[in-house]
């Protein structure tokens, strides 16, 4: 006689990472002696870094634990904010959030991002520099060697900046880092760049930034009032995370 099934309950805010079939959150799952909870919740599609603390049976479990026949599981998703392996939090962006990372490096969080990197060298750098990876991709969320990571759910750039805001709520420090390449700003007098500027902005300004990893020059210029209204919604509409669940915008094939 086969063993009898176990049970998994998952909750609302994670169930689009479900196939279809198993989206209404309560499954019976043939029993398998030899499959962690940890595993079997991978298999249905969800990494094991949106999920929070597992109950079987009235009590937590870990991801190593392994179900007996006819056990009944709860799982729970990652409560926010969560904390990340560093304090501020560093953060490492997968190629396709170029438009994400350039809106937290304007917030002056640490944001390493690089639009041409294989897979590998980002777990490589992720793990090696202790930053969370955030990514679209959940294929990396389940690479086994990653240490921290992130699922992105929302598509928007400005969206995703509140929800990496809302799952991180790393300290926010605007115009210290830059927006091309993560580099800290430092403030710099007129007379020193003054031979790489136009002769427009060298008369119109008098308040210049210099990036320490690219040399690059930055002023209160016409950008400054989109960066402004970021900085004012990303401060303003951060939604405590209890808002965010339900959020799934499910898997974009
Ligand atoms: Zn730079």
């Amino acid at each position: 006689m086969a063993a009898r099934p176990i049970t998994v309950h998952i909750p609302p805010e994670l169930r689009f990472f479900l196939p279809a079939r198993h989206r209404q959150g309560r499954l019976r799952l043939p029993h398998d002696s030899d499959a962690t909870l940890g595993h079997t919740v991978q298999s249905l599609g969800i990494p094991l870094t949106e999920v929070g603390r597992l109950h079987t049976q009235g009590r937590t479990v870990e991801a190593g634990h392994r179900p007996d026949p006819g056990e009944s599981v709860r799982v729970e998703s990652r409560t926010w904010p969560q904390p990340a392996p560093t304090s501020p939090p560093r953060l490492l962006l997968d190629v396709h959030l170029g438009a994400l990372a350039r809106r937290l490096r304007l917030l002056g969080v640490d944001t390493a991002y690089d639009n041409d990197r294989e897979d590998p060298a980002l777990l490589a750098q992720a793990n090696a520099e202790q930053r969370v990876l955030l990514t679209r991709d959940r294929g990396l969320l389940f690479r086994r060697a990653l240490q921290a990571g992130a699922h992105v759910r929302r598509q928007h750039p400005d969206a995703q900046l509140r929800e990496v805001l809302a799952r991180f709520a790393p300290p926010l420090d605007p115009w210290t880092r830059c927006p091309a390449c993560n580099g800290l700003l430092d403030p710099v007098t007129p007379e020193e760049v003054a031979h790489r500027l136009e002769p427009g902005t060298r008369a119109t300004y008098d308040t210049f930034a210099q990036c320490r990893g690219c040399a690059r020059i930055y002023w209160p210029g016409a950008h400054h009032e989109n960066l402004r209204e970021i900085l004012r919604q990303a401060r303003h509409h951060t939604p405590p995370p209890e808002q965010e669940h339900g959020w799934g915008e499910g898997p974009q094939a």
